[in-house]
């Protein structure tokens, strides 16, 4: 039974340099077309689970007036929602104001997310991005009187402007904002990007993987739980629905470009805003068979720090693990340690945990 549901609101007031997400310059009629097929698209898709998490992601939700806002909701009050449920709304800090926290409050919203990035200017400026460190600081203040005890805030690093003492001062501020959970994202410059175009590279990996020991180090000093590769939280304070992807649960996902996996199956929603409007919603399906899914159990749950539960996978999937792959060698040089029925990578190797992975699938033995 899927009990997480994704909300993709793709439209943003400005639009970053290093943008690979989907997205949608804000335009008001835009935005008001775009909520009518959004509800079309639920309504026609959710079968009335009761829901543990709800994430509204883009884009930039927040750039919605509060009009539009309070029709989104309208929209979502559809969806059953669980007494302990994570609402989770994203945005950036330049268009959420008092009254639009408020909304979100009133509407069950329990967790907000900001993209800070980085607080130099000269780093905004390369990402085309603003910040101001009053606004940040009263916003966040603002959900704190209203009762927010949730928020994510985003850092990103590996800029070709930035070096390690900027990144160390990013990280400063945040920890001063004391948020309950930190999200961080090495800069990937992506073709079709305004940076690619401008034909900047990404740093060098030797730095990139420095910066990530920074990053690793500080917020682990600070008391944050280093639980994903690139997450980190205060106890109890984990993205719930973020782990449902990484622990490979099904969940729904609608709007624009939005992802779902439901009945065994991996689905791509369109792109193009012509054929959503018309509603042609789905780009493409892919059916899972079990090795597919297993194989998505494996790269999914590797990322985190629990790892694979050993036993739950063999109630899952009827075989131990170690009689579908030998990785007894990738034991041996503490790639994967295998501790209290959970086959995991030590936080010590996460930055090469892709090739890691990589070899584990690699070691599949032949039945
Ligand atoms: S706010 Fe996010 S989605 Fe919008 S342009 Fe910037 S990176 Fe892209």
């Amino acid at each position: 039974m899927i009990k997480h549901c994704y909300i993709h609101i793709p439209f943003c007031k400005k639009i970053c340099s290093y943008c690979d997400f989907c997205k949608l310059f804000y335009q008001e009629k835009m935005v008001n077309d775009y909520l009518i097929e959004l509800e079309k698209e639920i309504k026609s898709i959710y079968q009335g689970e009761i829901l543990e998490t709800i994430y509204i992601g883009g884009g930039t939700p927040s750039c919605l007036s509060k009009k539009q806002l309070e029709k989104l909701f309208s929209i979502l009050s559809i969806l059953k929602k669980d007494n302990q449920i994570e609402y989770t709304i994203e945005g950036n800090i330049e268009t959420t104001t008092k009254e639009k926290l408020l909304l979100y409050q009133k509407y069950g919203v329990n967790r907000l997310s900001f993209g800070i990035e980085s607080i130099h200017s000269k780093n905004q400026a390369f990402l085309e991005r603003d910040f101001s460190k009053e606004k940040t600081e009263r916003i966040i203040q603002e959900a704190r009187k209203i009762g927010f005890k949730n928020i994510n805030l985003d850092v990103m690093y590996a800029l070709p402007t930035e070096n390690k003492k900027m990144l160390e001062e990013d990280i400063e501020y945040i920890l001063s904002l004391t948020p309950e959970h930190i999200s961080t994202y090495s800069l990937m410059i992506e073709p079709h990007t305004k940076l690619y175009i401008q034909n900047y590279h990404n740093i060098s990996q030797d730095l990139d993987a420095e910066m990530y020991e920074l990053i690793k180090e500080k917020l682990s000093q600070a008391g944050y739980n280093h639980y994903e590769i690139s997450n980190f939280s205060k106890k109890g304070f984990e993205s719930i629905h973020n782990l449902c992807y990484w622990k490979n649960k099904e969940y729904y996902g609608f709007g624009l470009g939005a992802s779902s996996y439901r009945n065994s199956k991996r689905i791509s929603n369109t792109r193009s805003w012509t054929n959503y409007q018309n509603g042609f919603w789905i780009k493409e399906e892919e059916k899972l068979v079990k090795k597919d899914i297993i194989e998505y159990e494996i790269l999914l749950r590797l990322r985190t720090k629990e790892g694979i539960n050993l036993i739950t996978f063999k109630e899952k999937y009827q075989k131990n693990l170690q009689e579908l792959y030998n990785y007894h060698l990738l034991k041996e040089k503490q790639y994967l340690i295998e501790e209290k029925n959970h086959l995991f990578i030590p936080e010590d190797k996460w930055y090469i945990s892709n090739e890691i992975i990589v070899q584990l699938l690699g070691c599949e033995r032949n039945e």
